[in-house]
């Protein structure tokens, strides 16, 4: 069947850090190219896909097809205990016989396949329908040659990477410190070590990589997740606060804290005096945090904030707002009162923060978080970062304190200020028509239509 339009398909991880630039994208791709945009939701836990799709439906407003998947059982193929990490890049390998099946029934046949970086095995499917493939990394061009750069690595280094003695060179970019190694580097005998190195394998065999072979330095992609929601209690509040006298306090979609983290960033929080926002989620029984799929659902079972220190709530009052519900990171830093922003680095909060002009105070936990922490304070300046006690594992009160006062207070603050607001301006411009990012998609959309023709050529009449 003949077509106009460029079709593209787009296959993200099923997490909030991925789904929404990936909704970002396809936006972008309806409102620039009048392209069809069809999003494959892969299901994973039933209390977050309630809010996935919620999400989604909000921000797709009718821009793009949305096709979910049924959930996938991998109970035979990886360990229940496994990291959600490796979970998801199981998963996302077998959802690849439905994926199949649903492309199969698509007339017209998508143009081309965006999937993320531990999606590549969808490849087959794309190549099967004469389609182009592609990568959307939604982080940044650091983690993108690392993860290329892997299956070097896996044959030159020989014993584990956690005990090398220099950084880890990667080609054109800063070396990678070993204390801030991506997760799936940590333990070379782990199964996820052999789905990231499977992953660096694949995404050598794309026609290229978005984000940043070509790479299409497309971002910054931030969009806000969800209605706008300007107003409610929180809003209130915050309309009453002076200018860049709140400091943000949130760990992202899949983070929960160790009860003992969590008790010494209240007291942190507390013991500061500075007003604070904090999106709180119920800590882990166990010590250690952890990252979940389970979206905000944990604090369902625990009474509300009973988990803070006691008394907390009362104290705080007129200085803190404790929140469980999801609100709009985008909503909150672009509002004036802002000042500051205690972040996981996860990439979309970064570049949220970035684009609206709110230094960071890292607190990286997971995933390629500590690069992203190291990128920010030593690279950019425009975060200051909170060191964990080597002897309790856990980021202190006094250290929340001491790095909170010298963003909020101290003159060094001003400077980190000055930098972020430089960072920001850089990123509006990349946004604007005739800009790197604009023009760089644009290309790529180029392409999209020329492999569109050549399937219409083909297609049987
Ligand atoms: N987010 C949000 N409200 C929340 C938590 C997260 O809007 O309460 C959004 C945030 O703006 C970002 C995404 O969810 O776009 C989280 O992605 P990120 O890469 O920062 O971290 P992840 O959740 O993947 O660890």
């Amino acid at each position: 069947m003949e077509t106009s339009k460029a079709h593209v398909a787009l296959l993200p991880l099923p997490g909030m850090g991925h789904l929404i630039p990936f909704l970002g994208l396809g936006k972008l791709f309806v409102t620039h190219h009048n392209f069809k945009v069809t999003i494959f939701l892969v299901s994973i836990h039933h209390s977050s896909q309630t809010l996935f799709k919620t999400i989604i439906s909000e921000m797709s407003n009718e821009l793009c097809n949305i096709v979910q998947f049924p959930p996938v059982d991998i109970t035979s193929v990886v360990d229940p205990n496994a990291t959600v990490g490796l979970r998801l890049s199981v998963t996302m390998r077998e959802i690849v016989p439905a994926l199949r099946s649903s492309i199969a029934t698509m007339k017209p046949c998508p143009t081309v396949l965006i999937t993320d970086i531990f999606g590549t095995d969808a490849f087959s499917v794309a190549e099967e329908f004469d389609m182009l493939k592609y990568v959307f990394s939604p982080s940044n061009a650091w983690i993108l040659a690392l993860t290329i750069y892997t299956p070097v690595l896996d044959k030159e280094v020989k014993d584990e990477y956690v005990y090398q003695k220099e950084p880890l060179k990667i080609p054109g970019c800063a070396s990678v410190r070993v204390e801030d190694l991506f997760d799936p580097l940590l333990d070379r005998t782990n199964q996820q070590y052999d789905e990231y190195l499977h992953a660096g394998i694949r995404l050598r065999t794309s026609d290229g990589v978005l984000m940043n072979l070509p790479v299409y330095p497309g971002g910054p992609i931030v969009t806000q997740s969800g209605n706008s929601s300007k107003s409610g209690l929180l809003y209130d509040w915050l309309n009453k606060q002076p200018n860049d006298s709140v400091v943000y306090v949130s760990f992202g979609s899949g983070t929960t804290l160790s009860h003992e983290q969590m008790t010494e960033l209240a007291f942190g929080l507390e013991l500061n005096k500075q007003r604070f926002v904090w999106v709180v989620r119920a800590p882990t029984e166990e010590s250690g945090n952890k990252t979940s799929l389970k979206g905000r659902s944990g604090d369902e079972n625990h009474d509300q904030f009973g988990y803070l220190p006691n008394g907390l709530m009362s104290r705080i009052q007129h200085v803190g707002f404790v929140i469980s519900d999801w609100v709009s990171h985008l909503d909150i830093l672009s509002h004036p009162s802002i000042g500051a922003f205690i972040s996981h680095c996860g990439w979309n909060s970064t570049l949220e923060s970035t684009l609206m002009g709110v230094p960071i105070i890292a607190f990286p936990l997971f995933a390629e978080q500590k690069m992203n922490a190291t990128m920010l304070t030593e690279e950019f300046g425009m975060a200051v970062r909170l060191e964990v006690l080597p002897s309790k594992k856990v980021v202190g009160r006094e250290e929340i304190q001491k790095k909170v006062r010298k963003i909020m207070v101290d003159n060094e603050g001003h400077g980190i200020r000055d930098r972020v607001n430089e960072l920001k301006y850089s990123a509006e411009e990349a946004l604007c028509k005739g800009s790197s990012s604009y023009k760089a998609l644009f290309e790529l959309a180029k392409r999209f239509e020329a492999r569109m023709q050549l399937q219409n050529k083909k297609a049987p009449l």
